[in-house]
Protein backbone atom coordinates (compact mmCIF):
# COMPACT_ATOMS: atom_id res chain seq x y z
CA UNK A 1 0.00 0.00 0.00
CA UNK A 2 1.21 3.41 -0.87
CA UNK A 3 2.27 5.20 2.05
CA UNK A 4 -0.50 8.43 1.71
CA UNK A 5 -2.91 5.45 0.93
CA UNK A 6 -2.23 4.11 4.37
CA UNK A 7 -1.98 7.14 6.16
CA UNK A 8 -5.70 7.92 4.78
CA UNK A 9 -6.71 4.67 6.28
CA UNK A 10 -5.69 5.13 9.66
CA UNK A 11 -7.15 8.39 9.96
CA UNK A 12 -10.44 6.72 8.34
CA UNK A 13 -10.10 4.26 11.54
CA UNK A 14 -9.98 7.40 13.89
CA UNK A 15 -12.89 9.12 12.01
CA UNK A 16 -14.71 5.55 12.84
CA UNK A 17 -14.33 5.47 16.12
CA UNK A 18 -14.51 9.26 16.94
CA UNK A 19 -18.24 9.23 17.53
CA UNK A 20 -17.96 6.17 20.20
CA UNK A 21 -18.51 6.84 23.64
CA UNK A 22 -16.26 5.00 25.88
CA UNK A 23 -15.15 4.81 29.18
CA UNK A 24 -13.56 2.44 31.23
CA UNK A 25 -15.88 -0.11 31.14
CA UNK A 26 -19.11 -0.74 28.93
CA UNK A 27 -20.22 -0.92 25.51
CA UNK A 28 -18.59 2.02 24.14
CA UNK A 29 -15.05 -0.25 24.74
CA UNK A 30 -17.13 -3.42 23.37
CA UNK A 31 -17.93 -1.38 20.17
CA UNK A 32 -14.34 0.12 19.89
CA UNK A 33 -12.64 -3.64 20.18
CA UNK A 34 -15.32 -5.04 17.33
CA UNK A 35 -14.24 -2.45 15.00
CA UNK A 36 -10.05 -3.26 15.74
CA UNK A 37 -11.39 -6.63 15.70
CA UNK A 38 -12.13 -6.44 11.82
CA UNK A 39 -8.52 -5.20 11.35
CA UNK A 40 -6.44 -7.31 13.63
CA UNK A 41 -7.83 -10.60 15.31
CA UNK A 42 -8.06 -9.57 18.99
CA UNK A 43 -9.14 -11.80 22.04
CA UNK A 44 -11.24 -10.12 24.39
CA UNK A 45 -10.98 -10.39 28.37
CA UNK A 46 -14.14 -9.21 30.40
CA UNK A 47 -13.40 -8.96 33.97
CA UNK A 48 -16.22 -9.18 36.16
CA UNK A 49 -17.21 -6.06 38.62
CA UNK A 50 -15.90 -6.30 41.93
CA UNK A 51 -12.82 -8.52 41.16
CA UNK A 52 -9.94 -7.54 43.26
CA UNK A 53 -6.81 -6.16 41.24
CA UNK A 54 -3.53 -5.18 43.19
CA UNK A 55 -4.89 -2.40 45.12
CA UNK A 56 -8.20 -1.68 43.53
CA UNK A 57 -11.39 -3.28 42.54
CA UNK A 58 -12.81 -3.49 38.93
CA UNK A 59 -16.21 -1.20 39.45
CA UNK A 60 -19.17 -1.34 38.21
CA UNK A 61 -19.76 -0.68 34.77
CA UNK A 62 -21.18 1.87 32.92
CA UNK A 63 -23.47 2.69 30.19
CA UNK A 64 -25.61 5.74 28.39
CA UNK A 65 -27.87 5.57 26.45
CA UNK A 66 -29.32 9.40 26.36
CA UNK A 67 -29.04 12.92 28.08
CA UNK A 68 -29.73 16.69 27.96
CA UNK A 69 -30.40 19.57 29.70
CA UNK A 70 -34.07 21.36 28.34
CA UNK A 71 -35.19 24.20 29.03
CA UNK A 72 -39.18 25.37 29.81
CA UNK A 73 -39.93 25.14 25.96
CA UNK A 74 -38.55 21.45 25.68
CA UNK A 75 -35.22 23.08 23.90
CA UNK A 76 -32.34 20.72 24.28
CA UNK A 77 -29.77 23.59 25.72
CA UNK A 78 -27.09 20.60 26.38
CA UNK A 79 -27.49 17.68 24.28
CA UNK A 80 -25.44 13.78 24.63
CA UNK A 81 -26.82 13.54 20.87
CA UNK A 82 -24.46 16.03 19.75
CA UNK A 83 -21.15 15.25 21.91
CA UNK A 84 -20.74 12.66 24.04
CA UNK A 85 -18.06 15.03 25.87
CA UNK A 86 -21.40 16.95 27.11
CA UNK A 87 -21.95 14.16 29.93
CA UNK A 88 -19.27 13.70 32.90
CA UNK A 89 -18.37 9.70 32.54
CA UNK A 90 -19.91 7.88 34.65
CA UNK A 91 -22.68 10.16 34.90
CA UNK A 92 -25.37 8.10 37.62
CA UNK A 93 -28.97 8.21 35.77
CA UNK A 94 -30.84 11.95 36.83
CA UNK A 95 -34.42 12.51 35.63
CA UNK A 96 -35.10 15.75 37.65
CA UNK A 97 -36.36 19.79 37.16
CA UNK A 98 -34.04 22.30 38.93
CA UNK A 99 -33.57 25.81 38.87
CA UNK A 100 -30.37 27.25 37.14
CA UNK A 101 -28.42 28.14 40.02
CA UNK A 102 -29.23 24.44 41.67
CA UNK A 103 -27.78 23.05 37.80
CA UNK A 104 -24.65 24.83 38.21
CA UNK A 105 -22.93 22.56 40.89
CA UNK A 106 -23.04 20.19 38.31
CA UNK A 107 -21.80 21.96 34.87
CA UNK A 108 -18.44 22.51 34.04
CA UNK A 109 -16.95 24.61 31.25
CA UNK A 110 -13.59 26.26 30.54
CA UNK A 111 -13.70 29.85 31.43
CA UNK A 112 -10.32 30.38 29.32
CA UNK A 113 -11.39 28.02 26.36
CA UNK A 114 -15.14 29.20 26.17
CA UNK A 115 -16.14 27.63 22.66
CA UNK A 116 -14.75 24.25 23.87
CA UNK A 117 -16.37 21.08 25.68
CA UNK A 118 -14.04 19.78 28.69
CA UNK A 119 -13.95 15.75 29.33
CA UNK A 120 -14.52 14.88 32.60
CA UNK A 121 -14.86 11.62 34.64
CA UNK A 122 -16.06 10.97 37.88
CA UNK A 123 -15.52 7.03 38.04
CA UNK A 124 -14.80 6.71 41.53
CA UNK A 125 -17.12 8.94 43.11
CA UNK A 126 -21.09 8.67 42.43
CA UNK A 127 -22.34 12.26 40.81
CA UNK A 128 -23.38 12.88 37.69
CA UNK A 129 -22.50 16.34 35.52
CA UNK A 130 -22.63 17.87 32.22
CA UNK A 131 -19.66 19.47 30.43
CA UNK A 132 -20.82 22.58 28.15
CA UNK A 133 -18.77 25.73 26.79
CA UNK A 134 -18.35 28.73 28.64
CA UNK A 135 -20.42 30.56 25.61
CA UNK A 136 -23.05 27.67 26.10
CA UNK A 137 -23.93 28.59 30.32
CA UNK A 138 -23.48 32.18 29.35
CA UNK A 139 -26.46 32.22 27.11
CA UNK A 140 -28.42 30.55 29.85
CA UNK A 141 -31.38 32.23 31.08
CA UNK A 142 -32.86 31.63 35.05
CA UNK A 143 -34.95 29.56 35.14
CA UNK A 144 -35.93 26.01 35.54
CA UNK A 145 -34.36 22.97 33.47
CA UNK A 146 -35.44 19.46 32.88
CA UNK A 147 -32.32 17.17 34.14
CA UNK A 148 -32.20 13.89 32.18
CA UNK A 149 -29.07 10.91 32.26
CA UNK A 150 -30.12 8.23 31.02
CA UNK A 151 -27.42 5.97 31.95
CA UNK A 152 -26.96 2.74 33.69
CA UNK A 153 -24.20 2.17 36.38
CA UNK A 154 -24.79 -1.84 37.60
CA UNK A 155 -22.55 -4.70 38.09
CA UNK A 156 -20.77 -6.35 34.52
CA UNK A 157 -17.72 -6.16 33.46
CA UNK A 158 -14.37 -4.20 32.46
CA UNK A 159 -13.18 -5.28 29.01
CA UNK A 160 -9.84 -5.27 27.13
CA UNK A 161 -8.34 -6.76 24.34
CA UNK A 162 -5.00 -8.54 23.51
CA UNK A 163 -3.73 -9.48 19.86
CA UNK A 164 -0.31 -11.84 19.89
CA UNK A 165 2.79 -12.24 16.77
CA UNK A 166 3.67 -15.04 17.97
CA UNK A 167 7.96 -14.66 17.76
CA UNK A 168 10.61 -17.23 17.52
CA UNK A 169 11.58 -17.29 21.18
CA UNK A 170 8.70 -16.41 24.43
CA UNK A 171 10.48 -13.03 25.17
CA UNK A 172 7.75 -10.29 24.77
CA UNK A 173 7.27 -6.79 23.53
CA UNK A 174 4.07 -5.10 24.86
CA UNK A 175 2.60 -2.15 22.52
CA UNK A 176 0.07 -0.68 24.93
CA UNK A 177 -2.79 1.75 24.16
CA UNK A 178 -5.61 3.29 26.17
CA UNK A 179 -9.11 2.43 24.73
CA UNK A 180 -11.50 4.53 27.49
CA UNK A 181 -11.87 7.98 26.18
CA UNK A 182 -15.40 8.95 24.37
CA UNK A 183 -15.08 11.45 21.43
CA UNK A 184 -11.14 12.73 21.90
CA UNK A 185 -9.63 11.51 18.75
CA UNK A 186 -5.22 12.20 19.43
CA UNK A 187 -5.54 11.12 23.20
CA UNK A 188 -7.06 7.32 22.27
CA UNK A 189 -7.91 6.76 18.83
CA UNK A 190 -4.32 7.73 17.27
CA UNK A 191 -2.77 5.09 19.49
CA UNK A 192 -5.26 2.91 18.75
CA UNK A 193 -4.93 3.24 14.53
CA UNK A 194 -1.18 3.37 15.01
CA UNK A 195 -0.63 0.22 17.18
CA UNK A 196 -3.02 -1.52 14.77
CA UNK A 197 -0.78 -0.55 11.91
CA UNK A 198 1.77 -2.01 13.32
CA UNK A 199 0.28 -5.30 13.97
CA UNK A 200 -0.74 -5.61 10.63
CA UNK A 201 3.05 -4.97 9.63
CA UNK A 202 4.20 -7.45 11.85
CA UNK A 203 1.12 -9.95 10.33
CA UNK A 204 2.55 -12.80 8.28
CA UNK A 205 6.19 -12.42 10.09
CA UNK A 206 7.85 -14.82 12.83
CA UNK A 207 9.70 -11.87 14.42
CA UNK A 208 12.20 -13.13 16.53
CA UNK A 209 10.19 -11.27 19.75
CA UNK A 210 6.64 -12.28 20.72
CA UNK A 211 4.95 -8.65 19.99
CA UNK A 212 1.79 -8.32 22.49
CA UNK A 213 -0.25 -5.78 21.22
CA UNK A 214 -2.76 -4.60 24.55
CA UNK A 215 -6.19 -2.09 23.97
CA UNK A 216 -7.23 -1.54 27.51
CA UNK A 217 -8.81 1.21 29.75
CA UNK A 218 -6.31 3.94 31.69
CA UNK A 219 -5.61 2.91 34.56
CA UNK A 220 -7.93 0.32 35.54
CA UNK A 221 -7.15 -1.88 32.33
CA UNK A 222 -3.49 -1.87 33.01
CA UNK A 223 -3.83 -2.67 36.45
CA UNK A 224 -6.35 -5.34 35.85
CA UNK A 225 -3.78 -6.92 32.97
CA UNK A 226 -1.18 -6.99 35.31
CA UNK A 227 -2.78 -8.51 38.22
CA UNK A 228 -3.99 -11.28 35.84
CA UNK A 229 -0.95 -11.62 34.23
CA UNK A 230 1.63 -11.72 36.89
CA UNK A 231 3.03 -15.04 35.80
CA UNK A 232 3.54 -13.46 32.51
CA UNK A 233 5.70 -10.61 33.93
CA UNK A 234 9.17 -11.91 33.33
CA UNK A 235 8.51 -12.34 30.12
CA UNK A 236 8.01 -8.66 28.77
CA UNK A 237 11.67 -7.83 27.75
CA UNK A 238 10.38 -4.03 26.05
CA UNK A 239 7.27 -2.12 26.40
CA UNK A 240 6.27 0.92 24.67
CA UNK A 241 2.56 2.87 26.09
CA UNK A 242 1.42 5.28 22.69
CA UNK A 243 -0.62 7.90 23.08
CA UNK A 244 -1.27 11.14 21.42
CA UNK A 245 0.52 9.94 18.85
CA UNK A 246 -1.35 11.74 15.38
CA UNK A 247 -1.05 15.56 16.52
CA UNK A 248 1.28 17.52 14.45
CA UNK A 249 3.78 17.95 17.34
CA UNK A 250 7.57 16.27 17.23
CA UNK A 251 7.82 12.89 18.83
CA UNK A 252 8.20 12.62 22.77
CA UNK A 253 9.54 9.76 23.70
CA UNK A 254 9.55 9.19 27.73
CA UNK A 255 11.63 7.11 29.39
CA UNK A 256 11.39 3.99 31.73
CA UNK A 257 11.57 4.51 35.27
CA UNK A 258 15.18 2.50 34.76
CA UNK A 259 15.78 5.16 32.45
CA UNK A 260 19.34 2.66 30.74
CA UNK A 261 17.00 -0.53 29.34
CA UNK A 262 17.39 -1.44 25.51
CA UNK A 263 13.74 0.14 24.72
CA UNK A 264 15.43 3.40 26.73
CA UNK A 265 18.38 2.93 23.67
CA UNK A 266 16.35 1.75 20.97
CA UNK A 267 13.98 4.66 20.97
CA UNK A 268 16.70 7.13 21.46
CA UNK A 269 18.72 6.09 18.95
CA UNK A 270 16.31 5.48 16.28
CA UNK A 271 15.05 9.50 17.17
CA UNK A 272 18.73 10.51 17.42
CA UNK A 273 19.86 8.83 13.71
CA UNK A 274 16.62 9.68 11.88
CA UNK A 275 17.01 13.28 11.97
CA UNK A 276 13.35 14.17 13.14
CA UNK A 277 12.71 16.76 15.52
CA UNK A 278 12.30 15.50 18.84
CA UNK A 279 12.44 15.31 22.90
CA UNK A 280 13.43 12.95 24.98
CA UNK A 281 12.22 13.53 28.51
CA UNK A 282 12.91 11.51 31.74
CA UNK A 283 9.99 9.20 33.47
CA UNK A 284 7.60 10.96 35.46
CA UNK A 285 5.01 8.69 37.91
CA UNK A 286 2.19 10.95 35.94
CA UNK A 287 0.84 10.50 32.32
CA UNK A 288 -0.24 7.08 30.34
CA UNK A 289 -0.09 3.44 31.60
CA UNK A 290 3.43 3.69 32.10
CA UNK A 291 2.45 4.71 35.78
CA UNK A 292 1.62 0.80 36.07
CA UNK A 293 3.78 -0.68 33.83
CA UNK A 294 6.68 1.37 35.69
CA UNK A 295 5.62 1.04 39.18
CA UNK A 296 8.45 -0.02 41.42
CA UNK A 297 7.15 -4.03 42.48
CA UNK A 298 7.29 -3.83 38.17
CA UNK A 299 9.36 -1.76 37.09
CA UNK A 300 9.39 -2.72 33.59
CA UNK A 301 11.09 -1.78 30.64
CA UNK A 302 8.34 0.23 29.74
CA UNK A 303 8.73 3.75 27.79
CA UNK A 304 6.21 6.18 26.40
CA UNK A 305 5.52 7.73 22.92
CA UNK A 306 3.72 10.52 22.55
CA UNK A 307 4.01 13.47 19.87
CA UNK A 308 2.65 16.33 21.89
CA UNK A 309 2.99 15.18 25.31
CA UNK A 310 0.51 14.38 27.90
CA UNK A 311 -1.92 17.10 28.46
CA UNK A 312 0.95 19.23 26.26
CA UNK A 313 -1.39 20.82 23.45
CA UNK A 314 -4.71 23.13 24.30
CA UNK A 315 -6.81 20.81 22.60
CA UNK A 316 -5.79 17.89 25.31
CA UNK A 317 -9.33 16.73 27.11
CA UNK A 318 -11.69 19.06 25.28
CA UNK A 319 -13.83 19.27 22.13
CA UNK A 320 -10.83 20.27 20.19
CA UNK A 321 -9.27 16.83 19.62
CA UNK A 322 -11.42 15.85 17.27
CA UNK A 323 -9.78 14.11 14.15
CA UNK A 324 -8.68 17.04 12.62
CA UNK A 325 -6.36 17.63 14.94
CA UNK A 326 -4.74 13.91 14.11
CA UNK A 327 -2.65 13.96 10.89
CA UNK A 328 -2.69 10.98 8.55
CA UNK A 329 1.12 12.07 8.14
CA UNK A 330 2.21 12.35 11.43
CA UNK A 331 0.53 8.97 12.12
CA UNK A 332 2.46 7.28 9.60
CA UNK A 333 5.78 9.21 11.04
CA UNK A 334 4.91 7.20 14.59
CA UNK A 335 4.46 4.24 12.67
CA UNK A 336 7.65 4.41 11.02
CA UNK A 337 9.46 5.14 13.74
CA UNK A 338 7.71 2.48 15.99
CA UNK A 339 8.80 0.16 12.71
CA UNK A 340 12.53 1.16 12.95
CA UNK A 341 12.56 0.76 16.72
CA UNK A 342 11.19 -2.45 16.17
CA UNK A 343 13.67 -3.26 13.91
CA UNK A 344 16.66 -2.54 16.45
CA UNK A 345 15.13 -4.76 18.95
CA UNK A 346 14.44 -7.68 16.69
CA UNK A 347 18.35 -7.44 14.97
CA UNK A 348 20.01 -6.39 18.19
CA UNK A 349 22.43 -9.44 19.20
CA UNK A 350 25.60 -9.54 21.18
CA UNK A 351 28.82 -11.15 19.51
CA UNK A 352 32.09 -12.01 19.82
CA UNK A 353 35.00 -11.45 17.98
CA UNK A 354 36.99 -14.30 17.31
CA UNK A 355 40.29 -12.83 15.95
CA UNK A 356 41.08 -10.62 18.79
CA UNK A 357 44.67 -10.12 19.49
CA UNK A 358 45.18 -6.96 16.95
CA UNK A 359 43.29 -6.04 14.05
CA UNK A 360 42.10 -8.91 11.83
CA UNK A 361 43.30 -8.88 8.06
CA UNK A 362 39.69 -7.65 6.49
CA UNK A 363 41.73 -7.64 2.97
CA UNK A 364 42.74 -11.23 2.60
CA UNK A 365 39.13 -12.52 3.75
CA UNK A 366 37.63 -10.13 0.85
CA UNK A 367 35.81 -8.01 3.13
CA UNK A 368 37.30 -4.89 1.50
CA UNK A 369 36.22 -5.92 -1.72
CA UNK A 370 32.96 -6.34 -0.11
CA UNK A 371 33.08 -2.77 0.64
CA UNK A 372 32.53 -2.12 -2.87
CA UNK A 373 29.12 -3.00 -3.22
CA UNK A 374 28.03 -0.95 -0.06
CA UNK A 375 26.98 3.23 -0.91
CA UNK A 376 28.90 4.11 1.87
CA UNK A 377 32.37 2.66 1.89
CA UNK A 378 33.57 4.76 4.56
CA UNK A 379 30.89 4.43 6.83
CA UNK A 380 30.71 0.48 6.43
CA UNK A 381 34.49 -0.15 7.02
CA UNK A 382 34.25 2.14 10.34
CA UNK A 383 31.52 0.29 11.09
CA UNK A 384 33.17 -3.39 10.82
CA UNK A 385 36.25 -1.98 13.01
CA UNK A 386 33.49 -0.87 15.65
CA UNK A 387 32.13 -4.09 15.50
CA UNK A 388 35.15 -5.74 15.74
CA UNK A 389 36.60 -3.73 18.34
CA UNK A 390 33.84 -3.66 20.93
CA UNK A 391 32.32 -7.32 20.24
CA UNK A 392 33.58 -8.97 23.39
CA UNK A 393 30.00 -10.47 24.39
CA UNK A 394 29.44 -7.25 26.65
CA UNK A 395 28.26 -4.87 24.13
CA UNK A 396 25.85 -5.41 21.54
CA UNK A 397 25.53 -4.72 17.98
CA UNK A 398 22.58 -1.21 19.38
CA UNK A 399 25.40 -0.36 21.78
CA UNK A 400 27.99 0.11 19.17
CA UNK A 401 26.09 1.72 17.26
CA UNK A 402 25.08 3.84 20.30
CA UNK A 403 29.10 4.56 20.74
CA UNK A 404 30.04 5.31 17.25
CA UNK A 405 27.15 7.30 16.42
CA UNK A 406 26.86 5.04 13.34
CA UNK A 407 23.12 4.03 12.35
CA UNK A 408 22.41 0.74 13.39
CA UNK A 409 21.45 -0.78 10.04
CA UNK A 410 25.23 0.11 9.28
CA UNK A 411 26.35 -2.10 12.18
CA UNK A 412 23.90 -4.54 11.68
CA UNK A 413 25.66 -4.74 7.87
CA UNK A 414 29.26 -4.79 9.00
CA UNK A 415 28.23 -7.66 11.47
CA UNK A 416 26.85 -9.92 8.68
CA UNK A 417 29.73 -9.78 6.37
CA UNK A 418 32.06 -10.47 9.38
CA UNK A 419 30.20 -13.57 10.12
CA UNK A 420 30.33 -14.37 6.99
CA UNK A 421 33.76 -14.18 7.10
CA UNK A 422 34.05 -16.44 10.34
CA UNK A 423 35.49 -13.37 12.35
CA UNK A 424 32.35 -13.46 14.72
CA UNK A 425 30.39 -15.83 16.86
CA UNK A 426 27.06 -15.17 18.36
CA UNK A 427 26.63 -15.64 22.02
ZN1 LIG B 1 -6.58 11.46 28.35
Amino acid sequence: MRSDELGQELHALVERLYPLCRSITGDGVRSTLAIVDELIPLTTHEVPTGTEVLDWTVPREWNIRDAYIADARGRRVVDFQASNLHVVGYSTPVDATMSLDELRGHLHTLPGQPDLIPYRTSYYREDWGFCLTQRTLDELQEGQYRVVIDSTLADGHLTYAEHVVPGQVADEVLISCHVCHPSLANDNLAGIAVATALARRLAGTTPRYTYRFLFAPGTIGSITWLARNQERIGLLKHGLVLACVGDSGALTYKSSRRGDTRIDQAVRHVLATSGRPHRIVDFSPYGYDERQFCSPGFDLAVGSLTRSPYAGYPEYHTSGDTPDLVKPEAMLDTLDTLTDVVGVLEGDRNYVNLSPFGEPQLGKRGLYDALGGWTDTKQAQLAMLWVLNLSDGGHSLLDIAERSGLPFTAVVAASDALLGADLLKEI
